[in-house]
């Protein structure tokens, strides 16, 4: 630290009027041309950290005569949907010049560890809060105006990934769109995924000369799904499935990467990925076609009733900042809400198994509102009590683990604390959970090579998640396999005894154990990785039944007039258990056919 900067602070700290700030472990920083102001609150430009949802949140605070004039983020792993809370929250710090503001709901880890940063920043000036210029709040994005009430032509609850989709489709088909979304962003579940797209017959594949069919998909998902799916609703996911990839590639500018992932449960690798692995690429796509075609969203808007009307659903009553807001819909409604995943009391309801003590990876808006708003008005519930767990996520928090995708390049192995491996690694997730669930701990230690890291490339690919992994001590890089074991007390011996024995698998082509499918590479090179990991609730099968034309059906099998729903609110496509990478196949196809039917839907 300069000497000059000392000697700033240590004039702050003489002449701060109350409380000086208590220690913190950052380095004081201040430009130098600062001088202390009248409020005794230096001017100056100050860094602070704190721990949000994906790690550490670094700030810069800059104060000008005793008011706060920027905040910029220097660093981040949060997920960029969950980073809008910060410019929200910057904002509300700077309209009110306080640090005294609500977190955005939703986004609480994310808005409590950028929060905390900002004023570990602030702390560096000696000074106290009460010292800063008081100002009345004004033009917070909270005080948004809102009428009470809106006419469309189609009203679409939900903006993730299916609610968007509609919410374009039915606006290309010549509707009036307005699309309410509960968060202050758009997203849901999608944006926190990996974004991988199920396509058969898809242009990677053809180059790569991989045979596949929509017929095959069609097994696929049905056998996937144990067969409790419904097969029509299948039909009409493979396919349309190839097509409306194109549709996102073609229509609405979603950059897919050059390479494809092997999901389990399929037969052949038909995974497309988005440009990073991420669902971010498609919502920040499709918001923005959504917007170019005349969308209107509405969030932080909470839908809570349907409204019907000679048997017609005609309006969605929402709620938005404690003000009721009727959205009239003279076409129709889309449900689009996901899935039930982050609501404990109905997980337990359908499957009591699903209990607080399982982890989640869904986002907190995952409550269920669709199912329970159509199951008012009549609709069919179908296979409530499937619900998903993906088997490799973060120990500590749920989160879903993308540096695990090696896995799906079939690079990976699993293991258990005796060194041994206990399931085929590219089996259904339900199966590997159920499996991982059986072995010592409840979890799983993922093993691999330099190889096969540089081959996948995620920790370039996912590489804040990946420095977060090891700094938290959930993945180890060790130069031999006895470190690497040693580091989980994992039996090193029979470790090494498992991976000659599938050295020499590979060797043959063949998995004498559990028969894995794939491609299979030894695993020679130094050096070695393991990661820990265990199944979190990812997504429920369950939901709102449907008809091929995404209208909502009622428990006599009659269609629900006005009323269509598309994505994860729904049930019985996937039947027991969906395969990786079909969510997003079928988000596409039934948010289309949902928003397109929507549009034409009597008046
Ligand atoms: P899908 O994959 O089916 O599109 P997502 O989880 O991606 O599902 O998106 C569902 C969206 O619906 C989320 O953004 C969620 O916040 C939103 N949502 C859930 N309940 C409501 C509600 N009552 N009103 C408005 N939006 C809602």
């Amino acid at each position: 630290m300069k000497k000059s900067k000392l000697l700033v602070l240590g004039l702050i700290a003489a002449l701060a009027l109350t409380g000086c700030g208590s220690k913190t472990k950052e380095e004081p920083k201040t430009t130098p041309d600062t001088g202390v102001t009248s409020t005794g609150i230096p001017n100056g430009t100050y860094t602070g950290e704190g721990e949000g949802k994906g790690g550490k949140i670094k700030v810069e605070l800059t104060l000008e005569d005793g008011e706060i004039k920027k905040i910029d983020v220097l660093e981040n792993s949060e997920t960029p949907g969950f980073a809008d809370a910060m410019q929200t929250i910057t904002d509300a710090m700077i309209a009110t010049n306080s640090f005294d503001v609500d977190s955005v709901s939703g986004a609480t880890l994310t808005s409590t560890g950028f929060k905390t940063a900002v004023e570990n920043a602030f702390k560096q000036t000696g000074a106290s809060k009460d010292q800063l210029v008081v100002k009345e709040a004004a033009g917070t994005s909270n005080k948004e105006e809102r009428e009470a009430a809106y006419t469309s032509d189609v009203v679409i609850v939900g903006a993730g990934g299916a609610g968007l989709t509609a919410a374009i489709e039915a606006a290309n088909n010549g509707a009036s769109v307005i699309l309410i979304e509960k968060m202050p962003m758009e997203g849901g579940n999608t944006l926190i995924s990996g974004g991988e797209y199920a396509a058969p017959g898809n242009w990677l594949q053809k180059e790569e000369g991989i045979e596949d069919s929509k017929d095959q998909f069609y097994e696929d998902v049905l056998k996937g799904g144990d067969y409790e799916n419904d097969p029509k609703l299948v039909r009409t996911l493979a396919d349309h499935a190839l097509e409306s990839a194109e549709w996102l590639r073609d229509e609405v500018n979603v950059t897919f990467e050059d390479y494809m992932l092997f999901f389990g449960g399929h037969s052949v690798k038909r995974s497309l990925v988005p440009k990073d692995a991420s669902g971010v690429e498609l919502i920040s796509k499709l918001t923005q076609k959504a917007k170019e075609v005349g969308v209107i969203t509405h969030l932080n808007t909470t839908a809570k009733e349907l409204v019907v009307e000679n048997d017609k659903v005609v309006a969605v009553k929402a709620d938005f900042d404690g003000k009721e807001i009727t959205y009239n819909a003279n076409n129709g409604v889309v449900l689009a809400t996901g899935g039930f995943g982050s609501n404990l009391e109905m997980r337990i309801k359908y499957n009591p198994e699903m209990n607080e003590k399982i982890l989640s990876t869904n986002s907190v808006g995952s409550t269920g509102d669709g199912i329970t708003m159509a199951e008012k008005v009549g609709a069919e519930l179908v296979d409530m009590g499937y619900i998903q767990t993906y088997p490799t996520c973060d120990p500590e928090l749920g989160t879903l683990l993308y540096v695990g995708d090696v896995r799906m390049e079939g690079r990976s192995i699993l293991v258990n604390k005796e060194g041994k491996r206990f399931v085929e690694e590219l089996e259904r997730r339900d199966v590997i959970s159920k499996a991982v669930v059986e072995q010592t701990g409840g979890v799983s230690y993922m093993f691999w090579d330099d190889a096969s890291m540089k081959a996948s490339g995620v920790n370039v690919q996912h590489k804040k998640e990946y420095d977060y992994l090891i700094e938290n001590g959930i993945l180890v890089k060790a130069d031999t396999i006895e470190e690497a074991a040693a580091f989980f007390d994992i039996d090193a011996k029979e470790l090494k005894k498992t991976i000659e024995k599938y050295n020499e698998y590979a060797k043959n082509g063949k998995d004498e154990e559990f028969n894995k499918r794939g491609t299979l590479t030894a695993f020679t090179d130094a050096p070695y990785y393991i990661m820990k990991s265990k199944p979190a609730i990812h997504h429920t099968m369950g939901g709102i039944k449907i008809n091929t034309d995404a209208n909502v059906v009622d428990t006599d099998g009659n269609v629900i007039k006005g009323l269509f729903a598309a994505g994860e609110v729904t049930g019985d496509i996937h039947g027991t258990n969906r395969l990786g990478s079909d969510a997003i196949a079928d988000i596409t196809v039934f948010g289309r056919i949902a928003g397109r039917n929507a549009a034409k839907a009597a008046k």
